[in-house]
């Protein structure tokens, strides 16, 4: 799961990014207007060299 296109980061101008996922079951993130239901994990694209958050992304949109 690479990003082709050439992202750069606001905070420190550095192009080298990663992507990470959240595994903790409480980071998720919920339908709010549904009382069950699974969740989906985020996504998150980050600057390697100082950690600024370019991009959250939900895994599964299916669910919401
Ligand atoms: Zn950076």
């Amino acid at each position: 799961m690479s990003t082709k296109e050439l992202v750069t980061c606001k905070s420190c101008g550095s192009n080298s990014f990663t992507t990470g996922q959240v595994k903790n079951s409480h980071a998720k993130v919920y339908p709010v207007d549904k009382i069950i239901s699974m969740g989906s994990s985020l996504i998150y694209t980050f600057c390697k060299d100082c950690g600024d958050v370019s991009s959250i992304k939900v895994e599964d949109t299916s669910k919401f």
